[in-house]
């Protein structure tokens, strides 16, 4: 099956809003074993979306639109692909009534408009919203489809997940199972090492990179779940082969989520003492549900002063060796453990930049340390990129990296 995407609304044209809409559908359609041939950005304009859909149908099986399905003059994407499809709308009274309903409950009234986003296919197939007041629509003709959902991200996520994602499985009379390997690492070396098992058609996988890691994603099409798992495991095994112990987890959100259930198996706790991430290894193990029992302490410790009086780190150690060095990250975990009462804790001092720095320690070094029993591990990081949230995010996750250990 052939795909192209369309994202409709001016906004998007005038460069006011990112278009993630797509990235995301690219991403899910692919997974789903669809080919998507092109992607493109029209304005809220009647003439050229009709246009564009005439065209668009010759040439491809599935059509998908996001935008443009509110209340106001300017959203027309159902109105435009209706008629391009052969259909027509008709106002849909339980969903005027359900429309009018969510208006009263946050006190509001509904305005003539609003029963524009109550209008459904006639002959093509209306998508609930669970999530919003524009329900979604489906259309067909001569074996061609067009799927049409909300522009704002959360409802389309939530309607493709709910309904339309389904409606392609069966369609395509599938399922689909997927493996997420969590791999430590930078891009380039990782796709080297793997380039030739991402060029397979079942199971497909694909790399996305994040900050000082990259995401496999392993996705099989088969026609039971069961047998989708199946051919997903042996597909990753093929991956450990070949990447070891930089595969760190599976199906996770992140280094974080691994790190407190491997503390909680384990009854350990941490502590943080952070200075040019600012609380972002915090954010990080605190973003994690049930984070509480393995974490209840963390020093952001900026100044000097904060680093002494905190942490304990000792005035002369900063004097003699910088605030920027090895001994002060030591000094920095072994305190935040001994405050804080926990078992392990992890300390990052920096220079995030992109001012400041000098030969000696240019922007982008950092020190990250970790302490466990009263010993203290200091690794040196240099970070080339100067771009302050790259440091940050780099220096907090090779903290997470360390306290794994
Ligand atoms: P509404 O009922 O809110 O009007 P709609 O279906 O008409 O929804 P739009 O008006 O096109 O959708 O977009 C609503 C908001 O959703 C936009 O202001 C924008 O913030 C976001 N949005 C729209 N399209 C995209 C996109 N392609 N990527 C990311 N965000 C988007
Ligand atoms: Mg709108």
């Amino acid at each position: 099956m052939t795909a192209e995407i369309i994202s409709v609304g001016t906004e998007l044209l005038l460069g006011n809003i990112l278009n993630t809409n797509a990235q995301y559908l690219s991403r899910e359609l692919a997974a789903l074993g669809i080919t998507v041939q092109r992607e493109s950005t029209i304005g809220d304009n009647h003439g050229r979306l009709a246009e564009f859909v005439n065209e668009a149908k010759a040439r491809c099986d599935l059509l998908v639109f996001t935008g443009g399905l509110g209340p106001t003059a300017d959203d027309l994407t159902k109105e435009t692909v209706a008629a391009c499809f052969g259909d027509t709308l008709e106002l849909d009274e339980a969903e005027w009534a359900g429309i009018q309903e969510y208006f009263a409950r946050s006190g509001r009234e509904t305005t003539p408009n609003n029963r524009k986003q109550a209008m459904v296919p006639v002959h093509g197939k209306k998508i609930v919203n669970h999530h919003g007041t524009a329900p979604g629509a489906w259309f067909e003709q001569d074996g061609r489809c067009a799927v049409l959902m909300p522009g704002v991200p959360s409802e389309m996520k939530a309607m493709w997940t709910e309904s339309i994602r389904p409606m392609l499985l069966e369609r395509q009379n599938c399922t689909l199972h997927s493996i997420t390997l969590r791999v430590l690492g930078g891009e380039s070396n990782l796709e080297y090492k793997v380039r030739d098992l991402l060029e397979n058609a079942n199971p497909t996988a694909a790399i996305y990179c994040k900050t000082g890691e990259c995401e496999i994603r392993i996705t099989a099409r088969a026609a039971t779940d069961e047998d989708g798992e199946k051919m997903c495991r042996a597909y990753a095994k093929k991956f450990y082969d070949l990447l070891g112990d930089a595969v760190y987890d599976e199906d996770v959100a992140g280094l974080e989520e691994t790190l407190v259930r491997t503390l909680k198996e384990k009854g350990l706790t941490i502590a943080t003492a952070e200075s040019c991430t600012g609380g972002l290894i915090a954010e990080r193990i605190t973003s994690v549900s049930g984070s509480s029992e393995v974490f209840g302490y963390g020093f952001v410790t900026y100044w000097e002063q904060a680093k002494a009086k905190l942490v304990g780190v000792e005035p002369e150690v900063i004097a003699r060796y910088n605030v920027v060095s090895a001994p002060v990250a030591a000094q920095m975990a072994l305190g935040a453990a001994e405050a804080a009462g926990a078992d392990i804790a992890v300390s990052v001092t920096g220079l995030a930049g992109p001012t400041g720095g000098d030969e000696l320690r240019p922007v982008g070094t950092v020190y990250v340390g970790a302490a466990r029993g009263g010993t203290a591990y200091v690794k040196k990081l240099f970070v080339s990129r100067p771009d302050r949230a790259w440091v940050r995010g780099r220096a907090a996750q090779t903290a997470l990296e360390l306290a794994l250990r």
